[in-house]
């Protein structure tokens, strides 16, 4: 059986958008794969301690998912959906970014729990000048 290799499409701050989404593409015949919507939804102040909800895809849907989702923003989006802007240079290109020790985080999380999720190092990076903010 040949392996089937996931892309991250997208990231969401809240489950109820990725679900939007995942709709959107199921309906088109693309497999969807959510990556800690349950945590997020359990308390959403874990949003940005996890780095959103991951949505994942098949690599070879990768472009197909894409393309249907060309409207839907690439880079992270604040409370009332409006684009983050950068704080340092007012742009609106803001990811979500794992920082060096995200890794360490994440066995803090195993054995902590998810109050050690609150401490997690997941920042805001623009995009543009690479100004690191919460
Ligand atoms: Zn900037």
């Amino acid at each position: 059986m040949e392996e089937e290799k996931f892309t991250l499409l997208r990231r969401f701050q809240y489950s109820s958008e990725a679900i939007i989404y995942q709709g959107k593409l199921e309906s088109q015949g693309i497999d969807v794969f959510l990556r800690d919507n349950n945590i997020v939804d359990s308390n959403p102040l874990y949003s940005n301690a996890v780095g959103g909800v991951k949505m994942f895809v098949k690599t070879e849907d990768f472009d197909k998912a894409n393309e249907i989702l060309g409207d839907v923003s690439l880079y992270s989006v604040d409370d009332e959906n409006q684009p983050l802007k950068c704080p340092e240079c007012g742009a609106e290109q803001v990811d979500m970014e794992q920082s060096i020790d995200g890794v360490r985080s994440f066995f803090r999380v195993l054995f902590l729990g998810a109050f050690a999720l609150l401490f997690s190092k997941y920042k805001h990076k623009c995009q543009n000048c690479k100004f690191e903010f919460e």
